[in-house]
This record gives structure tokens, sequence and C-alpha cells, in this order.
């Protein structure tokens, strides 16, 4: 193996010798692939593009920024109750660098296995850095975002802030000590996506979403979605310890503000409460919904509290 490899190098060396998983008639190697369509319910596919000095800086560890690509987008299919089948891979590489390929192809496979998806296929060409995934499931009872209704409560699925709290870090903008540097590469390049969880409450939640942009700007996708209002009391809010340590006091906007956890936002009808209650989850009620205008209103010990940020915003 050179150095340099050249596209078809690239192709063969690094990403043909993908397993084939579950459904994988042809894989990576022809014009297209051949993918067994499953016999019950619906395929459920997303995407989503990692720019480097953008969603992660240039020099960050390949197998890390692999990771993180994989997982934000298995996180779409978790947020949907999705099982994980297939993903194509679009890489757009500033230059052929076979150190760099190597340790981005065994972080991305290693998730892959882990996950139970399979790499068919994808495109490589010479660009900027840039990752583009797309993932596809099967799922036979999506959690969509307009079910949501007057009086359910709205819960998270777990703690929030850390990969926000983490991005200065990441960024190099923040120094800590190597004990928090490894919490903070956990949190920001290795989010967990939350498929227990959305398996557990499929039968229960009335509406879900992924936090990727944010607690307070996703619920309001579902607001929106649904057609109803929120009311969040902060106070409530399960703000993560690592938040805590690296930002002090701004924790709390940043649990409710800051994007990139990907813990679940899911609302559940009052009938259905004590059955989530039981399920015994590490979820948190944050709050009500309520019928109006797609509103998130945000209290904090009673008072009503304004957001500093609302969210990532990319234009
Ligand atoms: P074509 O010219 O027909 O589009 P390519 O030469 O781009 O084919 O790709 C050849 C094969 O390799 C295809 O099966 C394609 O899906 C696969 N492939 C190309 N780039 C990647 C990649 N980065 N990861 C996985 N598979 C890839
Ligand atoms: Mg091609």
């Amino acid at each position: 193996m050179g150095t340099a490899p050249g596209e078809f190098e690239i192709i063969r060396d690094f990403f043909a010798s993908a397993p084939q998983g579950e459904g994988v008639t042809l894989g990576i190697g022809d014009d297209c692939a051949l993918l067994q369509v499953p016999a019950e319910g619906q395929l459920a596919t997303s995407m989503d593009t990692l720019v480097a000095g953008r969603h992660f800086p240039a020099d960050a560890d390949p197998s890390a920024i692999a990771a993180r690509a994989l997982r934000v987008n298995l996180s779409d299919l978790a947020a949907m109750n999705a099982r994980p089948l297939w993903f194509t891979l679009a890489l757009t590489l500033p230059h052929s660098d076979a150190a760099w390929l190597q340790k981005f192809a065994s972080g991305l496979l290693q998730t892959a296995a882990q996950f139970g998806i399979s790499l068919v296929g994808g495109d490589t060409t010479a660009g900027p850095l840039s990752i583009t995934i797309q993932v596809i499931g099967q799922t036979s009872r999506a959690l969509r975002r307009d079910g949501a209704g007057p009086g359910d409560s709205v819960y998270v699925s777990g703690p929030l802030g850390a990969a926000a709290a983490a991005l200065p870090v990441i960024l190099g903008e923040q120094k800590v000590l190597d004990a928090t540097r490894q919490q903070v590469e956990r949190a920001y390049y290795f989010p967990e996506p939350q498929f227990a969880t959305a398996a557990a409450i499929s039968e229960l939640a009335s509406s879900a979403l992924d936090i990727s942009d944010g607690l307070l700007a996703d619920l309001a996708h579902i607001c929106k979605s649904s057609q109803v209002s929120a009311d969040i009391h902060l106070e409530r809010l399960p703000v993560a310890p690592l938040a805590q340590t690296l930002a002090g006091e701004r924790a709390l906007a940043m649990a409710a503000g800051g994007g990139d956890d990907y813990q679940l936002c899911f609302t559940v009808p009052q009938e259905k409460v004590e059955a989530l209650e039981k399920l015994d989850l590490p979820a948190t009620a944050i709050g009500t919904l309520a019928s109006g205008d797609a509103q998130v209103c945000c209290w904090k010990n009673g008072k009503p509290w304004r957001a500093p940020s609302m969210g990532y915003r990319h234009f």
C-alpha cells in the first residue's frame, strides 16, 4: 500500500472489505448495492454531513471523526425507533493520506459493527474535508414529531449540556486536565444513539426526536409539527456533570440551548405517564404541553426564563 492511494485503491483498501450484513445481496463494488427490503414495516432513511472546521477540527483524530459521523446518523434512526440496516458514505478528502484513511476506516467500521449496520456504498472525491453519511433502517413503529397533544408530559432521555460545554475544549479555546479531556472527547465524538429508550417508549410516546441543535430549538420542532406549545421547567433539566465542571453557572443554559448531545426529547399523553414511569428509564419529566401556537415557554423556579441561546443555526 503506497502512502497516497488513488480513488480506486482507497475504495478497495479501506472500504470494500466492509462486512456485508443482513439484507445485503450485493455490497460495495458495482454501480449500485442491492439490498433486500424487509418484509415488515417501513424503511427509515436520513443523511447528515460533517464539514471540517465547522463540525469538527480538521486535525481531529480520524477514528473519532468517523465515529461521530456515523453516530449522529444512527441517532436519527434511534429517534425514529428504526433498527439500523445499511449506510453509504460520501467522503471528500483534501488529499489522499493512507495513515489518515486507515484510522478513519477503522473507527467507522468498528462503530458500524457495534451498531449492526453495514457499509454498502459511497462516493470518494477530492475537495475540502467533508463526510456525508446516509443511513437506512427499518421500523414497525415509528416515533414521529407530529403526534403530540395538549396535556402531554415532556421528557428528555438523559443528561444534557455536556457536548456544548465540551466544544470550546475540542476547539482548543479552553484547556483542561487529561482526565477531563477524555470525558470531553467521549461527549463530543461518541454520542450514544438512544435505541433502547426509543424501543422502550415506542408504545407510549406521542412524539419524539433527537436533540441535535439544542433542547429548546428541537422541542420547538415538535411544537410546530404537532401544533402545541410547551412549558418547560428549567430547574428540572438533568444537567450533565461534565457541563457543570466545564461551564459552571452557564451549564444550565448549555443544557437548555446547546446542541450535540443526541439525547431524545419525547412526549407522553397523561394516561400513559404511569406506564412510562414504571419503565424506570433514565428519563426526566421537564414540562408539559398546552394547546397553542408552537411557543416554547421556559420557567425557572416559577419565574419566566429567557434563553440566552436557542440552539445552533447553520445560516
Ligand atoms: P461509479 O463510478 O459507478 O459511481 P465509483 O467508482 O464511485 O462508482 O465507486 C465504485 C464502488 O465503490 C461503488 O460500489 C461505490 O458505492 C463504492 N464506493 C465509492 N466510494 C466509497 C466510499 N467512500 N465508501 C464506501 N463505498 C464506496
Ligand atoms: Mg461514483
